[in-house]
């Protein structure tokens, strides 16, 4: 599932590529991706599955004004008050290309990484923009949420506003990180990914960013001590923008804008390298581990409980 380096080079290229172009008419071929957060006089009601004339009605020549990141979700600023929400969720990325559609079916134009690279190939959503562009929604098992609102209304939906601090805000300081993961007696590891706590970490860089720290990911979180602590909050800045530098990792679907790869994977530290000699050379191999419902990948030597 993409993390905060996929979902932060998303808004980024999508900065660079989409502002200020208004939103033309909307294509798709899996309904289930749209909803419509409606506020009829105050009460806010989630319409799954909207009709696509009623979706279109709201959004038809809105302009997009910025794209940003909030935890996992990609939002999209949009004039007169909207704001449109995307969590890619497992499989899902945001294509800016151009799409024919050929029997019901979205074919991209051009000899690009997004017609080429077969991951890009599962086109449901396409949001036609002025200027020619398209930006559209690749996503293999479907999963990917798009919810369309007042931006007001969206931020208070729970998956915005139940949010822990965003860990590379610069007002996010130690204090702040020492207060939230102190008091957790939880595994270290599941309370870096309970987005509630802390927003954007998942699997990948949770494992990555232990590794770092030292830190045992069964270690529970009240239990790691001040140093290690200090460890752990400079271990996330440095993983989180080492890959976003490095435009994310796709050992999966995750693909950029222009339907490329990122570079993570091949630089990872402790995630999925289940087998593999310890990078720190201490004689360690890196073990997987259940943990929930997920897998902890550590090394037993330089990671100790
Ligand atoms: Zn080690």
């Amino acid at each position: 599932m993409p993390e905060l380096p996929e979902v932060q080079t998303i808004a980024d290229d999508l900065n660079k590529k989409i502002l200020g172009k208004r939103v033309l008419k909307v294509w798709l071929d899996w309904p289930k991706h749209l909803n419509f957060l409606e506020n009829k006089n105050g009460v806010l009601k989630l319409v799954k599955k909207p009709e696509l004339k009623y979706f279109e009605k709201f959004i038809k020549g809105k302009k997009i004004l910025k794209a940003r990141r909030r935890a996992k979700n990609l939002l999209l600023d949009l004039s007169c008050g909207y704001m449109m929400l995307i969590h890619q969720k497992m499989t899902g990325h945001l294509l800016v290309g151009n799409w024919k559609i050929v029997s019901g079916r979205a074919v991209a134009m051009g000899s690009d990484d997004i017609s080429k690279d077969p991951y890009n190939r599962f086109i449901h959503v396409i949001f036609y923009l002025s200027g020619g562009k398209m930006l559209g929604l690749s996503d293999v098992r479907k999963f990917a949420k798009i919810i369309l609102g007042k931006k007001q209304d969206l931020e208070n939906l729970p998956e915005l506003k139940e949010l822990g601090p965003e860990p590379l805000d610069k007002n996010f300081k130690f204090n702040d990180f020492r207060e939230i993961i102190s008091s957790k007696t939880g595994k270290t590891k599941q309370v870096l990914m309970n987005p509630k706590v802390i927003a954007g970490i998942g699997n990948i860089y949770s494992d990555d960013i232990l590794w770092l720290a030292r830190i045992n990911p069964f270690k529970p979180a009240n239990k790691i001590s001040e140093a290690e602590l200090k460890e752990l909050f400079k271990a996330i800045r440095i993983i989180l923008n080492k890959a976003i530098k490095l435009r994310g990792s796709s050992i999966s679907d995750f693909r950029d804008t222009a339907g490329k790869k990122g570079d993570y994977g091949r630089v990872m530290l402790a995630y999925q390298r289940e087998g593999e000699k310890c990078l720190r050379n201490d004689g360690g191999i890196i073990v997987r581990k259940k943990i929930g419902g997920r897998s902890a990948h550590f090394c037993p030597v330089c990671q100790k409980l």
